[in-house]
């Protein structure tokens, strides 16, 4: 199998998605007469065999589908043996490093190769990936895998401390450098000869002292435009809005909303008022209460039929943003290497 093509049916030696749901799915070598537990029981590996990929199989308690390996899908179910680069920002580096079918890349650290399968099915089938890892029994685990995974002709493992030894055994210049090492400006002096003119390079480090530093090394090694960029996914999300357009009286509305309005007994009140202007307030109302889903309830006046035919519901579509999401990773420093001689 190849993690760059697609296949239709499963055979022995794949490496395949068992997908259970979007939250929980694990990968899976095929292998004659091996059995896989999931949470919902027992699923025979001699039963996925021959099977269409996307085919929904049956286990002892429910069922799963399998699904063909993507670099996305394995960079979620993979084996970790080192922090490793997600979607989000893998897909920021290979737009950043402009890396396109055919384009030579120099990767260090290795570490459990995630980044790497990204790379190599960008740049496949013509481009090579020379990846380095100090670390030697995860620089062979990488490779062995790497061949497993149809990439062996595209990704070159060395083992090899790029910081003291520098990027060699490459017989051309590069396109593109990718750094994900705790000192990263200790290689960008190599990484700059190995480069060709005008080739990217991007430093990837969690915290904002490692970026000054190699910002700094790629400054005085005369790379132009130096950026740093940190992705974060902010999910959105989306609700109707009902809300009530009513006469104000502060005898019909529960006590709780009072800690919500006490600095504008007017909302939701005055019936002259145009829904544009309703809205503003209450939409000032909703900042201050936090969007809480709550505040609808507690801005609801109470059940007595006597006032029913006065009030209105308006209903809005609103969207608003989670601010309660984690999700530094770490910042990633690219530029561009310049070298005005060779011009
Ligand atoms: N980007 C990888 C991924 O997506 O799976 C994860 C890289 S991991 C965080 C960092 C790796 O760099 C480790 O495997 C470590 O052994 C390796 N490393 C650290 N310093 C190194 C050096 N000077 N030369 C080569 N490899 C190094």
């Amino acid at each position: 199998m190849s993690f760059c093509k697609y296949k239709s049916h499963v055979e022995v030696g794949d490496t395949v998605v068992v997908y259970v749901n979007p939250r929980l799915m694990y990968s899976l070598k095929i292998k004659e007469k091996e059995v896989f537990q999931t949470r919902f029981g027992a699923l025979r590996h001699d039963d996925i065999v021959g099977k269409p990929y996307g085919s929904k199989l049956a286990c002892t308690k429910g069922y799963v589908h399998i699904m063909d390996m993507t670099p996305e899908l394995w960079t979620i179910t993979l084996p970790h043996r080192t922090q490793i680069i997600y979607g989000t920002d893998i897909s920021f580096i290979l737009i950043q490093l402009q890396l396109k079918p055919g384009s030579i890349v120099i990767e260090a650290g290795t570490g459990s190769g995630s980044l790497s399968h990204s790379i190599a099915r960008t740049i496949a089938p013509n481009g090579r990936l020379f990846t380095f890892d100090f670390h030697k029994e995860r620089a062979d685990a990488a490779r062995e895998e790497f061949t497993d995974h149809g990439l062996g002709q595209i990704i070159v493992v060395q083992h090899r401390d790029v910081c003291a030894d520098g990027f060699i055994n490459i017989d051309q210049s590069v396109d593109a450098v990718f750094l994900d090492l705790p000192h990263p400006w200790e290689a960008i002096e190599s990484a700059s000869s190995a480069l060709k003119n005008g080739g990217r390079i991007c430093c990837f480090s969690p915290c904002i002292e490692q970026v000054q530093k190699s910002s700094e090394s790629l400054r005085n090694l005369n790379f132009m435009d130096v950026e740093t960029y940190e992705c974060v996914l902010r999910p959105y999300e989306f609700r109707d809005w009902s809300l009530k357009k009513f006469k104000y009286d502060p005898s019909r509305v529960n006590s709780s909303v009072s800690h919500v309005d006490q600095n504008n007994p007017d909302v939701g009140g005055d019936t002259n008022k145009s829904d544009e202007e309703i809205y503003q307030e209450n939409d000032d109302t909703n900042k201050r209460c936090k969007l809480d889903p709550k505040l609808k309830t507690e801005h609801s006046l109470d059940n007595n039929d006597d006032h029913k035919n006065d009030d209105q519901d308006v209903n809005y579509f609103i969207s608003y943003m989670n601010n309660e999401v984690a999700g530094h990773t770490g910042f990633l420093t690219f530029a561009t290497k310049f070298d005005f001689t060779a011009v």
